[in-house]
């Protein structure tokens, strides 16, 4: 087997990633994003990710919300679309979903046991790799037999305390470090293990550390913003580690300039999605 390889990504690694947009591109050549997200409660999380998506180049964006967030997300967001579950305050079933090119589920999603059955039928007939953030990890972490159902190259985005959930306590982030790695290869997906250094660990036992980014960031709908990030770029048709390591360091340098302009105190969370044009243009 090959060594461990331990990277720290840089701004060239990322521009490399970037290339000018064809002159004859249309709305189909950047992909139809599907966006699972929202719960009575937590309908801003849908809103968040779903924003940073559409600032991220995908398409075509579909947001998959109960009922009742139809009206907030599409006077909030004309660019989406809205494809709306039986249910008025939770997620309870998904169908159509061949017809997108990345789908990501969680942000908001709440943990009524309709999602979890849901997500697990999500699971059954899911051909593509998925992103897999907040309340769809710990409905994961609460039945781990879901864990085999999740398909290869899907992308796993958790905080420490959501990692905890799902591979047990660490006690130090060194051994929550390895037992990510660990993960990552068993499961034969990228774990962003989400932080101040957040830390891509891919199938093949690879690391890749950020280093950019400010405790700014450490605030509600930070990750949930990271998550639409990651889905547009898997929409245009990053592979699913390119689009980690490269969504984690969009996050990071809009994290950045967000901080320059409003202050870590401040800033908060869409504060980062609106600052994702400046980051785009400082990488290229
Ligand atoms: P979540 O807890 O899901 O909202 O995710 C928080 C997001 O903010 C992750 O992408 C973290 O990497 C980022 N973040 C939180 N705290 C910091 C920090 N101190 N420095 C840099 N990034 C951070
Ligand atoms: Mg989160």
């Amino acid at each position: 087997s090959t060594p461990t390889q331990f990277t720290l990504v840089t701004e060239e690694d990322i521009a490399a990633v970037f290339q000018p947009r064809n002159r004859f591109a249309h709305k189909g050549t950047f992909g139809h994003a599907l966006l699972i997200a929202g719960s009575h409660g937590k309908m801003g999380a849908a809103l968040l990710s779903a924003k940073a998506c559409l600032r991220s180049g995908a398409g075509l964006l579909t947001v998959h919300i109960p009922g009742r967030g139809e009206q907030i997300l599409q006077t909030a967001f004309p660019e989406a679309m809205v494809d709306l579950d039986q249910h008025q305050d939770h997620f309870s079933s998904v169908s159509g979903i061949k017809a997108y090119s990345s789908i990501a589920i969680g942000p908001g999603l709440g943990k009524h046991p309709d999602s979890a059955k849901a997500l697990e039928q999500l699971l059954q007939v899911v051909e593509k790799p998925l992103v897999i953030d907040a309340d769809a990890l710990n409905l994961v972490a609460a039945n781990k037999d879901l864990l085999k159902r999740i398909p290869p190259r899907s992308i796993l985005t958790p905080h420490p305390k959501e990692f905890d959930r799902i591979a047990g306590e660490s006690s130090n982030s060194y051994e929550r470090l390895k037992k990510a790695q660990a993960f990552a290869i068993d499961h034969q997906v990228c774990v962003v293990l989400k932080g101040a250094y957040t830390a891509i660990c891919t199938a093949t036992g690879n690391v890749y550390f950020n280093n950019c980014g400010n405790p700014g960031m450490a605030t509600a709908g930070s990750g949930d913003v990271l998550t639409g990030i990651i889905l547009a770029l898997l929409a245009q048709g990053l592979e699913p580690e390119t689009a980690s390591v490269a969504g984690v360091f969009l996050h990071g340098t809009a994290g950045d300039l967000a901080a320059v302009y409003r202050s870590e105190e401040s800033m908060i969370a869409s504060d980062i999605t609106d600052m994702l044009g400046k980051a785009f243009k400082q990488i290229k």
